[in-house]
């Protein structure tokens, strides 16, 4: 055979060997629309990997990257304030442990279904891969509405939820952090019950903690300052930076906040945020104390920002934040947030570069079109991945039991951010797809992953 004739052989292998293993995992999860599409966008991008290392096929890493080391579905009873019994369902999926214990969030909000976890949990698998830290992958989370709780329920309901997850988790087995609806409060409580029920102390078990409570100093703004660190590499690639931008960023969480705050440090003009009620555009640049006041302390709703800046305007429907022309666009609120409609909204009004903070925030479609429009685009894998990395930080610095200083943990988040986007770089030109940093994400993450699972054998 030609060279020629033995590379399209490899080509159409590799392509059967993906479209065969993509049919299997449909006919498996036929209901799991997320994580069918987290899984479709990852076998696209890895066709050129598999034509390059049949090894890999005979090992069945695909087969087995897609199915679940365990998922956990539990009953979490509980009573709220009336006294009256409420039930909701827990989930823990432990998805790939090749690389280190089960590492990610708990997410509370009504919308969590064994398909969302799942695609949280694959999602992590690669993300982790990326940050070069000992860490495998999972998430976890429950269907209670943390909306309108009371503290009390609150307590009563994550005490409940770990009472059945301590049987699952543990600083070398499992170690769950936040995600939506869960913060230093939710991890507090939680960390209390672990401790309670095991008789002792273990700092390792969870992170995201309270600083003053064996949480590390920079861990809040990890995932947000991450995701602009990588989006300012990205934009410096190709001789731009952040600097006099206008940005606009979906969410006014924990993500948004810290990207926010790190895109304005950088000299960005942040002119437009949301909640899940709708968003807020100030032109004059989004008073971050004021978001920061409302949402961390008084727990209230993004349209209460127009009671101090009344120059600001408000419009009632989130989703049409994307209309809202700007330099660059920070999805950090939710999964696909940005459909086609959006992008090419974004597009038509002259967008240069997308930073996934949330996970998964781009339909395939609108990540397809801003490649198309050589839009830049930071995938969530490679641009969210700080907060996890601090995680891990975390983790280590709970076993040699001292903490770092804020700036430290910083520092060594921009050598994280700075190594990921090198290795997407890389990967990306690698497997002649240059500039195309999610190919590049999928890429490296994934060649990590694989590499330990055949080198464990198969199981
Ligand atoms: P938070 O709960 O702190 O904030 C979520 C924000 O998004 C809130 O402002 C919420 O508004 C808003 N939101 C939720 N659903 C919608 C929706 N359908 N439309 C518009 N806005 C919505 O969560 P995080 O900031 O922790 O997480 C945000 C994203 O980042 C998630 O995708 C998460 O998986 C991802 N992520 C988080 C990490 C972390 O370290 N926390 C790490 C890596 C990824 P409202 O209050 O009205 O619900």
């Amino acid at each position: 055979m030609t060279k020629l004739e033995v590379l399209t052989e490899n080509r159409n292998r590799a392509n059967d060997y993906v479209h065969e293993v993509y049919e299997l995992v449909k006919k498996r999860n036929p209901d799991e629309k997320e994580f069918l599409q987290a899984t479709r966008e990852i076998f696209d991008s890895l066709r050129p990997v598999f034509a390059k290392h049949p090894e890999y096929i005979a090992n069945g890493i695909l087969e087995r990257i897609t199915e679940p080391e365990r998922i956990i579905s539990f009953r979490v009873a509980w009573e709220d304030d009336k006294g009256k019994v409420q039930v909701n369902r827990g989930f823990r999926v432990q998805f790939n442990s090749d690389l280190g214990p089960y590492k990610g969030g708990i997410r509370f909000h009504p919308s969590v279904n064994s398909s969302i976890m799942k695609f949280l949990a694959f999602e992590q698998i690669f993300k982790n891969a990326l940050t070069g830290q000992p860490i495998g992958a999972g998430k976890g989370g429950s269907d209670f509405d943390p909306k309108g709780k009371s503290d009390r329920e609150i307590m009563r309901f994550t005490q409940s939820f770990m009472t059945e997850l301590s049987k699952h988790i543990g600083p070398d087995i499992d170690v769950p952090a936040g995600d939506i609806g869960v913060g230093k409060r939710e991890i507090g409580y939680m960390f209390g019950q672990y401790n309670r029920l095991k008789g002792g102390y273990e700092a390792g078990v969870l992170t995201g903690k309270d600083p003053n409570h064996g949480g590390s100093l920079g861990r809040k703004e990890a995932t947000g300052y991450g995701t602009v660190y990588f989006v300012e590499e990205m934009l410096n690639e190709y001789g731009q930076s952040i600097e006099g931008k206008t940005v606009i960023v979906s969410g006014s969480g924990n993500v948004s906040t810290y990207a926010m705050e790190k895109a304005q440090q950088l000299g960005a003009k942040v002119i437009a945020c949301s909640d899940s009620d709708g968003y807020i555009v100030d032109s004059e640049g989004i008073n971050l104390a004021t978001v920061k006041r409302l949402k961390e302390v008084e727990n209230k709703r993004i349209a209460d920002y127009m009671k101090d800046h009344p120059n600001a305007e408000y419009h009632p429907d989130c989703s049409d934040i994307w209309s809202v022309a700007c330099d660059i666009a920070l999805p950090c609120a939710t999964q696909n947030e940005i459909d086609e409609i959006s992008a090419h909204t974004l597009i038509g009004n002259g967008v240069i570069a997308i930073g996934e903070g949330a996970n998964m925030p781009c339909t395939i479609e609108a990540i397809n079109l801003f490649h198309e429009n050589r839009v830049l685009f930071a995938p969530a894998k490679a641009a969210n991945a700080g907060g996890v990395a601090v995680s891990a930080m975390e983790m280590s610095q709970n076993s040699m039991r001292l903490s770092w200083t804020e700036a430290e943990v910083d520092e060594r988040l921009k050598v994280v951010m700075h190594n990921i986007f090198e290795s997407c770089k890389k990967a990306a030109e690698n497997y002649g797809h240059p500039g195309n940093f999610a190919m590049g994400a999928n890429i490296a993450g994934f060649l990590k992953v694989a590499n330990a699972m055949v080198a464990h054998g198969i199981r």
